[in-house]
């Protein structure tokens, strides 16, 4: 097995045959069996495998065709990285209208699971941006699918359609200005989950960032405390601030048990709550840190170890959100298998585009936990419950375990999903939840 056909969070394993493809592409290739397209493998669980298939794998597409620096509008093959776009635009002036916390996804990748990101309230998600992409299936045809006129559904059933739909070659997006590299940003800690829906329900009017880090193992009335972070794009322009020092720090191997475990897990959360004496703390950041906080850190999945980490993203809507937070944390809690990256978001009310994008109105949490073995999956199955009897949603993109029972539930239009799938298309994520 390769390790680079793997999903970010290692959990599942799974044998595939990969295909490389390459740039100015015009038909598939021949496959035997089912095929999946693979972008760059950051999907936490099984959504971008297809064990016993084959992988197409899409890091060769990445030419850009087109860029205009007065409109924005750039066209880009789908295996071009956010990082590479990045990389183009923002010397010119433009950005990402949005974006995931990591650059490291391709275009394709984004548009197949119509990521958010911290301005999820104002922006919506990555699909509310593409203008139009082109899908080549299997039988050959070609289709260029538009935002604005999508009467047969093939651009609904794409953004947000886990690649089974066919492959997405190229993609027009729509980018934003910004006035330079910088944002301004607020620190604010907070001390309880009460605290945290009234700073997040004010600094949805008036900034365009917003994210909290919590404390996932703190009880009783500490329970939910954390950071909020809120930040707006700085009046500067970019020529005014050099580009932020990327340094490249990697895990060069995978220690033989995971770093992050009972042990670290708690000191860790106590610390990182106090690290900031001051209840308030503003500040100057360069964008890319703050946008990507971990990509300067090579293969840091790594530090869970063989057996690999489960990442947890769950959305809860507005009537149940305060409760069923606070039940999802005193679970956590009381079980002590915490994670160090517990980000608590609200989304905005904008309906999302694709059948079965994930966003929708509410608050959403996303934890790691190690794959510790069992113990750690009957938490999280007693995490969906909670989940369920709120009326939320998991995160497709992070997930490697839901049941067929909490897909179907969360995602109501999956059957009529299903007349849009490629017959020859199939991931690892759809037979479990479907099958
Ligand atoms: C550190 C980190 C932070 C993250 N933060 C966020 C976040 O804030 N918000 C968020 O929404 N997500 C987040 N994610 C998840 C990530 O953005 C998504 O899983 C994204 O889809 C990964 O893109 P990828 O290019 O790696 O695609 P892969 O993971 O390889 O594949 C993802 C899906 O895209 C499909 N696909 C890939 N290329 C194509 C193509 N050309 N045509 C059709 N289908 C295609 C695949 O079949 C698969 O279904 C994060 C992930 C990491 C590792």
């Amino acid at each position: 097995m390769r390790d680079d056909g793997d999903s970010w969070g290692r959990y599942p394993r799974a044998e595939h045959t990969h295909v490389s493809l390459h740039d100015r592409l015009h038909a598939l290739p021949e496959i035997a069996g089912s095929a999946l397209p693979y972008g760059n493998g950051r999907s936490y669980g099984d959504s971008c495998q297809n064990p016993g298939g084959t992988l197409l794998r899409t890091r060769g597409l990445d030419r850009f065709i087109a860029f205009d620096p007065v409109s924005g509008r750039l066209q880009c093959e789908a295996g071009a990285t956010l990082e590479d776009i990045i990389s183009l635009v923002l010397p010119q002036g433009w950005f990402l209208p949005v974006t995931p916390g990591t650059s490291q996804v391709t275009v394709g990748g984004a548009i197949a699971n119509d990521v958010h990101g911290k301005n999820h309230h104002r922006c919506g998600n990555f699909g509310h941006h593409v203008v139009a992409f082109e899908l080549l299936r299997s039988d050959g045809s070609r289709r260029v699918c538009r935002a604005d006129d999508d009467a047969e559904g093939w651009f609904a059933a794409t953004v947000g359609g886990l690649g089974l739909t066919g492959l997405v070659t190229w993609a027009e997006l729509q980018l934003r200005r910004v006035p330079g590299t910088s944002l301004e940003v607020e620190n604010i800690r907070f001390g309880s989950l009460a605290e945290f829906f009234s700073l997040s329900e004010a600094s949805a009017l008036t900034h365009e960032y917003t994210v909290a880090w919590i404390d996932c193992l703190a009880r009783g009335r500490s329970l939910g405390r954390g950071h909020f972070t809120r930040a707006d794009h700085a009046a500067q322009r970019a020529e005014e601030r050099p580009t932020a020092p990327r340094r490249r720090l990697a895990m060069p191997l995978t220690p033989p048990i995971s770093l992050v475990n009972r042990l670290t897990l708690r000191p860790f959360n106590a610390l990182y709550y106090w690290r900031q004496p001051a209840r308030r703390k503003r500040s100057v950041a360069h964008l890319l840190p703050f946008f990507h906080p971990l990509d300067s850190i090579g293969h840091w999945n790594r530090m869970y170890g063989p057996a690999g980490f489960l990442q947890y993203q769950c959305v809860l809507p507005p009537a149940t959100a305060a409760d069923g937070v606070a039940a999802l944390l005193q679970d956590i809690a009381r079980s002590g298998q915490g994670s160090f990256l517990a980000v608590l978001k609200q989304f905005g009310d904008t309906p999302s585009r694709g059948m079965l994008s994930f966003p929708r109105p509410g608050t959403t949490l996303a934890l790691d936990f190690p794959n510790s073995g069992p113990a750690v999956f009957q938490l999280l199955d007693r995490l969906d419950r909670i989940v369920d009897a709120a009326g939320g949603a998991l995160y497709p993109a992070k997930d490697a375990r839901m049941s067929s029972h909490a897909f179907q539930h969360a995602y109501p239009h999956w059957q009529a999903f299903s007349r849009f799938i490629d017959p020859r298309f199939s991931s690892g994520f759809w037979r479990r939840v479907t099958e």
